[in-house]
């Protein structure tokens, strides 16, 4: 991924031996600068010089199956070259929080999903309850197939479960796209959408929160992006000792 050129391939030849000095600017996850030459349709690597290797990412599985997934949804989002220079933000400061160990993973992972939906045209409303305009408050739920908020008062499990049958989503998955959240997890998802960049993961909550929150920003980038992501999956198996692999 590229500021200048959107994702490109790179051919980089005779870089896996030791002595190739663009040996350590290619390794994964690097944040490297790179001097290129197309051919046909084709670019070739001549120079490069590494600005950032994020180590920590590598020295851990668990980290590293964490990033391989937030670079493949930051792929998923750069089809448009405008779109390059809020994405490259976002995971940049995403990899340095996780490599450096600055934020609790659950933040970063969630915190990173919803503000890059958010920021490409899927910014939920959390401003007011969707059914009635007021301040949600009570028992309410995260509406993940419409980005908004139902309170207390306004829900009804089962004109949802009607609804979500004219959306061609089976009933019986209510609670994946309809999430019980409250005011902490509210908060959060407030906070994640609305702060300056730089503080994206400075935030915390306790671990039932965090799982609700997990789920609600996990649940919404793979319903607005309808993508399946093999390295989330490899990333659930390996944190699948956990009752909470988010
Ligand atoms: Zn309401």
């Amino acid at each position: 991924m590229t500021s200048e050129l959107g994702i490109v391939s790179v051919i980089a030849n005779g870089v896996k031996s030791l002595k190739n000095p663009n040996l350590a600017s290619v390794q994964p996850f690097c944040y490297s600068s790179f001097v290129l030459y197309s051919k046909g349709d084709m670019y070739w690597l001549r120079e490069s010089q590494l600005i950032e290797n994020f180590y920590g990412l590598r020295s851990d599985l668990e980290k590293s199956a964490l990033a391989s997934y937030l670079c493949s949804v930051a792929e998923d989002f750069a089809t448009d070259e405008e779109d390059i220079s809020v994405i490259e933000k976002l995971l940049l400061n995403a990899l340095y929080a996780l490599s450096n160990d600055l934020s609790d993973r659950r933040a970063v992972k969630g915190a990173f999903e919803m503000r890059i939906a958010s920021e490409l045209g899927f910014l939920p409303d959390l401003n007011a309850c969707v059914s009635c305009g007021k301040e949600p408050a009570g028992d309410m739920l995260f509406d993940v197939t419409g980005g908004a908020v139902i309170c207390g008062g306004c829900r009804d499990d089962r004109s949802i479960a009607a609804l979500l049958g004219e959306q061609g989503v089976d009933p019986r998955d209510v609670s994946e796209y309809f999430i019980r959240i409250d005011t902490n997890v509210l908060s959060a998802l407030r906070y994640v959408t609305g702060c300056r960049q730089e503080r994206l993961f400075s935030f915390r909550l306790d671990d039932s929160s965090y799982r609700v929150f997990s789920k609600v920003c996990e649940n919404y980038i793979i319903y607005h992006t309808d993508r399946r992501f093999r390295t989330l999956d490899f990333y659930k198996s390996v944190c699948s000792d956990r009752p909470d692999n988010y």
